[in-house]
């Protein structure tokens, strides 16, 4: 089973920790202030977080404008050409990257302003209260390989990965390289079930075998694109409808075996051997019906294997 970190192991609602300055002729407010302004078009949860900490009615507005999926963002504000985003973003633009800061307990975008580096931007999210609980089901249930799939950075991504007891993490990917882990994972035999949020992952949700999107902080696009929607966003839910799921298949074989065995099979060959009279035969054609009909209602009480 396939998870999105952002939005989907972690509530999707980061906000802004602390502003690391590398360049003096700048200050906190500046670049908040510069980097709200870029944000202004954009539609990520960072952008909402960096709004959020400029704190300021009157930000100035992009004069051009670009989102680097996966990646961060690209504009001119005030005159001065704005970079916010991974080191990937960087590293793509030629600036040279600050060392030895990086951090593994929040999200570090990176503010160069024209093509040099002057700030870093240190985010956190929280990780949903409920994620270790749900991923402890899923193993308990007998799922056996849980992944994390991310356009975050690794150091970040692997330690959420330790805390949740995810077994295996894939770090600073695009949304395409999202789609490429999951179908790289079911040319290896494996049936792929994807929960994600639908930023940057709906594709994923489409492509696997079973698609879970967050119903309440997903986009429309996980929603469309998925099979299961989790209105509450509880992952809890997942091991339980897994349980049902399994649960309700293996009745509908039973009741299939009792419904067609008994009442075609037994009861066709009795009746064409001369043993059932009318009330045998009124009694294997609707006792069945009632064994399945109490079958089923073992549905109503599934227990999650613990
Ligand atoms: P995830 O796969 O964890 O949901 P995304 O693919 O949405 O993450 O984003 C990956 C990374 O790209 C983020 O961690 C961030 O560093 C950067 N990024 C994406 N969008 C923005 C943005 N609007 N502003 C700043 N950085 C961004
Ligand atoms: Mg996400």
């Amino acid at each position: 089973m396939v998870f999105d970190k952002t939005g989907t192991l972690t509530t999707g609602e980061p906000a802004v920790e602390e502003v690391v300055i590398l360049d003096s002729a700048y200050d906190q407010a500046t670049v908040l202030r510069l980097a709200a302004g870029a944000e202004r078009r954009s539609s990520h949860p960072i952008a909402d977080a960096i709004t959020a900490a400029a704190a300021d009615s009157s930000l100035p507005s992009p004069t051009d404008f670009e989102t680097i999926e996966g990646r961060g963002v690209r504009a001119v504000v005030l005159g001065k050409e704005l970079l916010l985003g991974n080191r990937a973003l960087l590293a793509d633009h030629d600036v040279p990257l600050p060392d030895g800061l990086d951090r593994d307990d929040i999200t570090q975008l990176l503010v160069a302003v024209d093509r040099h580096p002057v700030a870093i931007i240190g985010v956190a999210d929280q990780i949903r209260p409920n994620a270790a609980e749900a991923l402890a089901g899923l193993h308990r249930a007998g799922i056996d390989r849980t992944v994390m799939l991310t356009g975050d950075a690794s150091p970040i991504a692997l330690r959420v990965a330790k805390q949740l007891g995810i077994d295996q993490v894939e770090a600073d990917l695009l949304p395409g390289d999202k789609v490429e882990a999951i179908k790289r994972l079911q040319r290896g035999g494996h049936r792929v079930a994807m929960v994600g949020d639908g930023v940057n992952d709906a594709p994923a949700l489409a492509v696997a075998d079973v698609g879970i999107a967050m119903g309440a902080a997903g986009t429309r696009a996980a929603l469309e694109a998925a099979d299961i929607a989790l209105m509450n966003d509880d992952l809890t839910k997942i091991p339980h409808a897994r349980a049902v799921a399994r649960r309700s298949y293996r009745t509908i074989k039973e009741n299939l075996f009792l419904g067609v065995g008994v009442v075609h099979v037994l009861g066709i060959v009795a009746s064409l051997a001369g043993w059932t009279g009318l009330v045998q035969a009124a009694f294997i054609h609707l006792g069945p019906d009632v064994a399945v009909f109490l079958n089923s209602t073992k549905l109503l009480r599934v227990k999650l294997d613990r």
